[in-house]
């Protein structure tokens, strides 16, 4: 059955008009879904967080229709271009719904049932995300414009995947700041069951093969960092035969896992948060029946990883393969070249860390740093401390974590021998 819900669902939508300069209206002629307040001239009136903005240009042709956001310089989230049919709405999202769906249709593998379904702008819904775990859904939004919408989302992907049964509707830091009738009285972890059972928020899912727990009410982004599945099934390939893996910034042992599945025979995850390490612990313990996994040696340490990588390395510690998996040191640009300083940082330490011909798993998920200028510091620091790496792969986004904008790539990797 359906989770039982009581979500706003938008009706009847106020509508604001909304003139656009010649800068606004060429964003919409070439599809981008984010409309700054710098680029409108004119709106009929002060609207509410979701009032449906139909935008026009000087010579009044509609170019497109979103959701207005008064509390942010994305002033409009543009859902459809040009003179749609289909009103911003229940169809609309249906539609945009299912487009997202045929996207990921026959890609994702029969022994994973958790994965994103809406990955914010990519999946034309700028200012949110959807994941699913097993049967249970997590909306996640980072802007208030989609609050008053969030019933008819939510309806239309239990329709699309009818094995959902549970609902958590998450925040971002941002909107759980905001107004009570902002934000429909809902607050960042509320949750929806179908009825049957009382819920708390974790639930247990697949990915290729390994049973994970994750905290949809509480835990960091929707409960898992499922933009990393690839990566992570890449390590546990590249663990066959390993002797020892070091997993930094492990969050749940995601990397551990998979290390551990494949045969590694001691699996180190580093993570400052107690709570991620004891749910790394909880995750292997969900997958003792499998025979490597069980007979691994799993280590976990709480702490700072540069901290830790300092200690291993005094304690002349080596491994095979060493995983790099940091949050985002760069939040905005003017941070930029001090995160890349904490990059190279990272990277010289662990390549000390990496034994002759093992291997350095080096990710990043800050979009304020792309690829090339990220991994050039990468190489050139492992050069100077005398361990120069080998490449022989780098990845970046997902299937079900599209890219469509400039500004929404972040996730890359980098794979090389040292
Ligand atoms: N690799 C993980 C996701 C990592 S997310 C996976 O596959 O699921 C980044 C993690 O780094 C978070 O769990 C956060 O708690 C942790 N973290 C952030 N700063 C840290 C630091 N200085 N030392 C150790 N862990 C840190």
């Amino acid at each position: 059955m359906m989770p039982e819900h009581n979500l706003p669902r938008g009706n009847p939508p106020d509508r604001i008009a909304v003139r656009v300069k010649e800068k606004g209206a060429k964003a919409l002629r070439q599809g981008h879904p984010w409309l700054f307040e710098d680029s409108i001239e004119k709106i009929s009136r002060d609207g509410k967080p979701g009032d449906v903005a139909v935008v026009f240009n000087q010579a009044k042709s509609v170019l497109g229709a979103g959701l207005y956001d008064p509390s942010s310089p994305v002033r409009v989230k543009v859902l459809s271009f040009g003179a749609s049919k289909i009103p911003v709405g229940r169809e609309l999202f249906r539609k945009l719904c299912l487009e997202a769906k045929q996207l990921r249709d026959g890609k994702i593998s029969s022994d994973t049932n958790a994965w994103r379904l809406l990955n914010g702008e990519s999946d034309a819904f700028p200012g949110m995300v959807a994941d699913k775990y097993a049967d249970a859904l997590a909306l996640k939004v980072y802007t208030p414009a989609f609050i008053p919408w969030l019933g008819d989302i939510a309806d239309s992907l239990f329709e699309l995947y009818p094995e959902l049964r549970r609902l958590a509707i998450r925040f971002s830091r941002e909107v759980q700041r905001m107004s009570d009738d902002v934000r429909f009285g809902l607050l960042d972890g509320t949750l929806f069951t179908d009825g049957t059972a009382a819920w708390d928020g974790s639930v247990q899912f697949l990915e290729n093969g390994i049973i994970f727990e994750a905290d949809v009410k509480s835990g960091q982004k929707t409960g898992f960092f499922l933009d990393q599945r690839d990566n992570r099934a890449a390590v546990g390939e590249l663990s066959k035969g390993a002797g020892k893996v070091l997993n930094l910034f492990s969050y749940s042992g995601g990397f551990s896992l998979y290390a551990a599945r494949s045969g590694a025979a001691e699996v180190c995850s580093v993570d400052f948060s107690k709570h991620a390490i004891a749910a790394a612990c909880r995750n292997f313990a969900l997958n003792a029946h499998d025979r490597n996994i069980a007979s691994c040696r799993h280590v976990g340490i709480t702490g700072d990883a540069f901290a830790v990588m300092d200690e291993l390395e005094k304690e002349k510690k080596l491994f095979d393969i060493v995983v790099v998996d940091p949050p985002s040191f760069a939040k905005s640009a003017a941070e930029k070249d001090t995160a890349i300083k904490s990059y190279a940082r990272l990277a010289r330490s662990a390549v000390k860390l990496i034994r002759k011909n093992g291997i350095l798993v080096f990710a990043s998920c800050s979009s304020r740093i792309c690829a090339d200028e990220l991994f050039e510091a990468v190489h050139q620091t492992a050069a100077s401390a005398g361990r120069p790496l080998d490449e022989f792969n780098r990845t970046s986004h997902a299937v079900d974590h599209p890219a469509k904008f400039k500004e929404s790539s972040y996730l890359k990797c980098l794979y090389a021998r040292v």
